[in-house]
């Protein structure tokens, strides 16, 4: 497996491909894989003739006070797990390769991007978009592969490549858990033993919520009602949002019908959590 650095790299790679008569799959990623990047890298080399892993922690989507500069690094263990699971290529560029000196372009998914996870992190899809634009502009993928995991990060690219009509198809794939239910995570590592065990009051919410409309609530203020008290359960835990939204639109909703984003996210500790369902 090949590691490239630079966009012209990239697209020459993938342009070689495309002739050769392979379809280009790209997995976004900022590293420290874990089976939820693994599941998408399987799911595009079983679509995709050719696959290429972007590993780039990008700045522009931390806020001044997050966890960039800590947040984990293991960039060898990465490319064995992206070779291992069928990528063809691992594109790891400087911060400097995606961001040229004096550079002033920026991707703004209005409206979209200040809600829930855009609301309490102000910029963070900003940052998003405009990484995810830049690399599948490089990629020049038939297919971007991401993670319900981030559903809200999933709506804004939706809106994204709908809106400057790029040729790449977005693919969404379940969440990967842990057998206790967590939501596998990058940050997961910040947790202390007692830490993950609170984190458990995210998966649990969000499995509540499935349960009760499977039991046929799908009124908004019971839904969330129910997830609040779940929460309240485990003070501990500071919740930044419960939210029963479109999913296309990140708008609240009243009463949940097939296709309804509920999402949490939370803070345990000094880590921020997420988690969600779509209703079914
Ligand atoms: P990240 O490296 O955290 O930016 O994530 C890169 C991609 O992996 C994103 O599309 C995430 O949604 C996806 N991802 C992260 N965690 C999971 C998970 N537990 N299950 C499925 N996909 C995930």
């Amino acid at each position: 497996m090949e590691i490239l650095r630079t966009v012209a790299e990239l697209r020459a790679w993938s342009r070689r491909e495309r002739n050769e008569g392979q379809t280009i799959g790209l997995v976004p990623t900022m590293g420290a894989l874990h089976e939820g990047h693994a599941s998408l890298i399987r799911a595009a080399a079983a679509s995709c003739g050719s696959v290429a892993v972007s590993i780039f922690v990008n700045p522009t989507q931390f806020g001044p006070n997050e966890d960039f500069a800590r947040y984990p690094r293991s960039f060898d263990a990465d490319c064995a797990l992206a070779a291992a699971e069928g990528a063809d290529v691992v594109f790891a560029p400087s911060v400097d390769e995606i961001y040229p000196a004096g550079g002033t372009t920026f991707v703004d998914v209005v409206g979209l991007s200040q809600r829930l996870d855009g609301k309490s992190r102000p910029g963070h899809f900003r940052g998003v978009a405009t990484v995810v634009a830049k690399l599948l502009i490089a990629a020049e993928a038939d297919r971007a592969f991401f993670g319900q995991k981030d559903a809200a990060q999933v709506a804004v690219l939706r809106r994204m490549v709908a809106d400057l009509r790029l040729a790449t198809e977005i693919v969404v794939c379940p969440i990967i858990r842990e057998a206790d239910g967590l939501a596998l995570s990058s940050r997961n590592v910040y947790l202390s033993e007692e830490e993950r065990e609170w984190a458990l009051t995210l998966s649990r919410s969000v499995r509540q919520v499935e349960a009760l409309v499977a039991a046929g609530e799908r009124r908004a203020g019971k839904l969330t009602q129910a997830a609040r008290v779940t929460f309240a359960e485990m003070p501990q835990i500071r919740v930044d949002y419960i939210a029963l939204v479109d999913w296309a639109t990140l708008e609240p909703v009243e009463v949940a019908a097939p296709g309804t984003l509920f999402a949490v996210a939370a803070w345990v500790g000094n880590t921020r959590l997420i988690d969600n369902a779509i209703m079914s």
